[in-house]
């Protein structure tokens, strides 16, 4: 069955606004908590700048036929499973801001008292924010019946993540030492027990 994009539409803003609600009060109280070390280079600022972009992208899909000629037909089985993904995704994003608290920052700082977060959603995996972030890219890609809008945002995600990650661990293994490394023998990084 094909629906109609509309409906796609409607999704996509009201998980962009929910998406929004979540992070808002977090960037806000990470203000308060002071900055010891920022890594925040060039590379970051670019990583950055990219990931805002793509998901810009979608909204843009939303208001204006400017990306009419990468339309498809949206089959009722993906717009589905896109729906449980960002639901999904939602859900854990909220639950690893919960768990991280202050010391969450949106590049790579370390704040002043800042802990090992190593419970929560963080017990078996060492990047939950990442994975709900990929689960949201993955729903927003089966939602949206169109290339260009739909895929922005995962192909942003995997820049981010495949020039990000190591520089994150190397910082947080110095920062952390032996308590780091134990962590990580323990677990796994985007999928409990998988990967
Ligand atoms: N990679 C994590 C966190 C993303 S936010 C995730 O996907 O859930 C990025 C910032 O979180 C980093 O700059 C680092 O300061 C902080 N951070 C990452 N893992 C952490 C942990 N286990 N405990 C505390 N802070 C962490």
């Amino acid at each position: 069955m094909i629906l109609d994009p509309r409906l796609a539409k409607a999704a996509i803003v009201v998980a962009c606004i929910a998406m929004v609600a979540i992070r808002a009060p977090h960037g806000q109280r990470s203000r308060t908590a002071k900055v010891a070390t920022s890594r925040k280079g060039r590379l970051e600022t670019a990583l950055l700048t990219i990931v805002w972009l793509s998901f810009f992208v979608p909204m843009v899909w939303v208001w204006k036929p400017v990306f009419a000629f990468a339309d498809y037909p949206l089959r009722v089985e993906a717009f589905a499973a896109g729906i449980i993904c960002l639901a999904a995704g939602l859900w854990l994003l909220y639950r690893s801001h919960a768990d991280l608290g202050t010391n969450w920052s949106v590049t790579l700082e370390l704040r002043q008292e800042h802990r090992l977060v190593s419970g929560g959603v963080y017990r078996a995996i060492r990047h939950p924010m990442y994975s709900a972030l990929a689960l949201y890219a993955a729903g927003q890609a089966l939602v949206i019946p169109n290339w260009v809008a739909g895929f922005s945002n995962v192909i942003a995600l995997a820049v981010l993540l495949a020039l990000r990650l190591g520089a994150e661990e190397k910082m947080m293994a110095q920062q952390f030492g032996d308590e780091y490394a134990a962590y990580s023998a323990r677990t796994k990084r985007f999928a409990p027990g998988v990967w």
